[in-house]
């Protein structure tokens, strides 16, 4: 469920009219509903349980500032992937001790910094990780609280991209290798093992392979314990999926969650284990549109092109995940306007700066605005300069406020990135 309707057949964002943003800021933008991010993790949280479940919103779906101070304010801790992402959660607020650092390779430099801030806890991917964190955090005079990420040999997720715990993955420490490493790390300096993580891929709505992969992790759980090791702490990751076809007009979130918190409780019953939680895309996903403009129209035999002013560089997931964004007018038409056939595509030279093919949409006229819908994760964190377009604005809506929560940058700005080297400035 998210709060994008149609008003008088107008598209708003809550109590805000599409268009007078569009007016306002230009096109194209990212538009973010607090509601809606305010009910997805309300919702998520309260089915795993949290507090006493902890759950650490992962960023890397949606990074901006207002986004992470609004999930900050209702409890969520953050999952990061790099020393930016640290510093980008303790800027919004989140205290290091609510901050978890992952990702397949850390420089020793990020892991230096995990240390020093104190976070959470460090998910250890492979046994050289293991090794370096011991180093780094013993010179320190210091512990540092770490889980193993298991690779379960099972995958699942919308797409090959997006699919992370097969043994062919590059992510995590195989099963076969988890019990002796704990061993090797239980006597090394400078790391407290707390216990064990995975994640298996993203955009998951079924929920099979989770819970083939959480028996595992389970009874990984259970033969350290047996072995005397301590396991405190089960990551259990995000990955949990969204409608992104909004014709889905029921709401199948809740239905989603629930079922996978009551699959949690039953695979982790009577297990005496503190659980955590990394919900990404669940959050942010239906939470965020990209508005866009329509720049011209390109009438072929079969179909028409619609060529709108976001490009592949604002919303990369179409050409990198071959996903699907529901697209509707900001305007609604007028009862009984016609529809036609169309490619939606941006106006970079790329096959792939393409949103949609051969889609079924109202009769368009340049000028008019479209919105991407479930544009919220993944979306402008992915965006780039590319073509030296200006990186996309986002806007975030609370009831009937607004506000711009990352301007467009300026030409200028972009232009100042580049240096000149010496040899070629102008001889005097
Ligand atoms: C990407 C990622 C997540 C979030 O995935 P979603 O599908 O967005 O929920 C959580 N944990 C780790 C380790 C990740 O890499």
């Amino acid at each position: 469920m998210h709060h994008f309707t149609y008003r008088d057949g107008r598209l708003h964002a809550e109590d805000v009219d599409v268009t007078t943003l569009a007016d306002a800021v230009g096109t194209p933008f990212y538009c973010y509903s607090t509601a809606t991010l305010e009910r997805h993790y309300n919702l998520f949280a309260k089915a795993v349980g949290a507090p006493k479940s902890r759950v650490f919103f992962a960023m890397k779906a949606n990074s901006n500032l207002a986004v992470l101070q609004t999930l900050a304010r209702l409890g969520a801790g953050a999952d990061t992937v790099s020393e930016g992402e640290i510093r980008k959660a303790m800027a919004a607020g989140i205290p290091a001790d609510a901050i978890v650092f992952s990702g397949v390779g850390k420089a020793d430099q990020e892991l230096a910094h995990a240390v020093d801030v104190g976070l959470h806890q460090v998910n250890i991917e492979t046994e050289g990780e293991l090794h370096a964190l011991s180093r780094i955090a013993a010179a320190k005079g210091r512990r540092q609280d770490a889980v193993f990420r298991i690779n379960p040999d099972i995958g699942a997720g919308g797409h090959a991209k997006i699919t992370t715990g097969s043994d062919a993955n590059k992510f995590g420490i195989s099963l076969s290798e988890a019990e002796r490493l704990y061993t090797v790390a239980a006597n090394l300096p400078g790391i407290r093992m707390m216990g064990l993580a995975v994640h298996i891929g993203s955009q998951i709505r079924v929920l099979d392979e989770l819970q083939a992969a959480f028996t595992r992790l389970r009874a990984l759980t259970e033969r350290l314990g047996g072995q005397g090791h301590r396991v405190e702490r089960l990551d259990l990751g995000g990955g949990l999926g969204i409608p992104y076809e909004m014709e889905e007009a029921v709401d199948h979130g809740p239905d989603l969650i629930h079922a996978y918190a009551e699959m949690v409780t039953r695979t982790f019953a009577g297990l005496d284990v503190e659980l955590a939680f990394e919900p990404g895309r669940l959050i942010v996903g239906n939470a965020g549109i990209l508005v866009t403009r329509a720049l011209t129209l390109n009438p072929r035999a079969a179909k028409t092109i619609l060529v709108v002013d976001a490009a592949m560089n604002d919303l990369i997931r179409p050409a990198m995940y071959d996903a699907f964004h529901d697209i509707w007018p900001v305007v609604a038409p007028a009862q009984g306007a016609g529809t036609q056939l169309y490619d939606v595509v941006g106006p970079i030279c790329e096959s792939g700066d393409t949103f949609a093919t051969g889609r079924t949409l109202p009769e368009a006229q340049p000028g008019d605005l479209v919105a991407l819908m479930t544009a919220g994760a993944y979306g402008a964190v992915m965006s780039s300069t590319y073509n030296s377009r200006l990186l996309v604005p986002e806007v975030m809506v609370r009831g009937a406020e607004w506000a711009v929560v990352r301007p467009r940058p300026s030409f200028e700005d972009l232009i100042g990135l580049d240096r000149v080297p010496a040899w070629l400035a102008p001889r005097s």
